[in-house]
């Protein structure tokens, strides 16, 4: 006899949204993380009264109705609207693209001008068909926003010369012809009044959670532990890597209390310059507008990943996609492994997506559709 219905490795959102669930229908269940904490990447962390986002900035968006209305049952989103800056030497930058961006590069008033401006920067590259990511670039935005905006900062992120990466890592670059500085697109945008860390601790409510413990220790001492398992791990390393190992990019955070009370006036700031080796500097009280005394800004470096790292980003490159469909192969013939989450799927989520992906686990897994 198991003793749980369900064991769900990671205490991420993906496992909070199915966990809540499943204990709603009168599921039993476990939920283990290896970490010393919940959330996941989610996690924030009280640090001098600020919640500061410890695996990275979040700004939670969605324009998914069912998502905007279930997190909303778990906490209280402020106004926060994401309107990032960069840092070019010693200018300075609104983003995204927008009529605020031009005007303060070219010194055009109006959207006209600012097209015909872009226009003529394309043009003079003369490219039709460009063969990296450089090329891509010149021929979308045309040279000034490349050098300023785009090249650095893309060199940074990647470890490698635009005119080395693949042109299809840019399809297209939408520039905003309005004065707009909101980065997202989204319906609905906001952050949990009070960090995230406390909406997923809401979410697993109940749920039995064992922290500082990895999965497969648990399970080689009781194997039969749980009548089916939800996985939220990274899947090459569930099968020891026996296929090959999925790569990712990763980061490095280098954190700092300062004692000022507002370091940047904003909460992202993105160093544009190569020469600068971070890509952006946090300063987390600006997400939840506060006015503590000090502060806590995090200096974001991209890094490359190896095995034990953190990964972060996956890489969905061709050789990856393909070894992930291998691993995709294996788990169709796990008899009671489910495989979740954005490790389990090897594939970027925004939190939304992450959520609404466990709305179709808790469909197909719980019978329960979450309007
Ligand atoms: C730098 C960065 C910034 C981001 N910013 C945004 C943003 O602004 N807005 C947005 O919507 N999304 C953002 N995201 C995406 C967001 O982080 C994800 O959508 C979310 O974290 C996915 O949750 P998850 O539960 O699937 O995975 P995770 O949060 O990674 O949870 C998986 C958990 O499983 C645990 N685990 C793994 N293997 C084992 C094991 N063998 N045993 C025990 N435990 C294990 C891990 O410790 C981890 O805690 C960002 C991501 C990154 C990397």
């Amino acid at each position: 006899m198991s003793q749980y219905d369900y064991l769900i490795v990671g205490a991420g959102i993906s496992s909070a949204v199915f966990a809540h669930e499943a204990a709603k229908v009168g599921k039993t269940c476990l939920v283990i993380d290896r970490r010393p904490h919940i959330a996941g990447n989610i996690y924030t962390k009280e640090v001098e009264g600020i919640n500061v986002h410890v695996y990275g900035a979040h700004i939670f968006h969605t324009s998914i109705r069912r998502v905007w209305d279930y997190v909303n049952q778990f906490a209280e989103f402020n106004n926060y609207v994401n309107s990032p800056v960069a840092i070019y030497k010693d200018e300075l930058y609104n983003l995204p693209f927008n009529m605020n961006t031009f005007s303060k590069m070219w010194g055009v008033k109006t959207p006209a001008e600012a097209q015909a401006k872009i226009d003529e920067q394309r043009a003079a590259e003369g490219i039709t068909d460009p063969k990296n990511l450089e090329e891509q670039a010149l021929s979308l935005a045309g040279r000034d926003i490349f050098e300023k905006l785009i090249k650095g900062y893309t060199e940074k992120q990647w470890g490698r010369d635009c005119k080395d990466l693949p042109a299809s890592i840019i399809k297209r670059l939408p520039f905003r012809m309005r004065f707009d500085n909101n980065y997202f697109n989204d319906r609905w945008q906001g952050i949990p009044m009070g960090g995230y860390t406390k909406m997923v601790e809401r979410m697993f409510g109940d749920s039995e959670i064992r922290l500082n413990t990895e999965y497969r220790d648990l399970i080689a001492a009781e194997p039969d532990i749980a009548d089916r398992i939800i996985y939220c791990g990274p899947i090459d390393e569930f099968y020891d890597f026996k296929l090959g190992t999925l790569g990712y990019r990763s980061l490095r955070f280098e954190s700092e209390i300062l004692d000022e009370v507002n370091h940047q006036g904003n909460a992202v700031v993105n160093y544009t310059e190569r020469e600068i080796p971070w890509t952006r500097i946090i300063e987390h009280k600006h997400f939840e507008y506060g006015d503590q005394p000090k502060t806590v800004v995090t200096r974001e470096y991209p890094a490359d990943w190896k095995p034990g790292d953190e990964p972060y980003y996956p890489i969905n490159d061709e050789r990856n996609t393909k070894l992930y469909g291998e691993y995709a192969e294996l788990a169709k013939s796990e008899g009671k492994v489910v495989f979740a989450g954005r490790l389990g799927g090897y594939k970027y989520y925004d939190m939304d997506k992450a959520i609404d992906a466990a709305f179709d686990l808790v469909e197909s897994e719980l019978g329960v559709h979450i309007e």
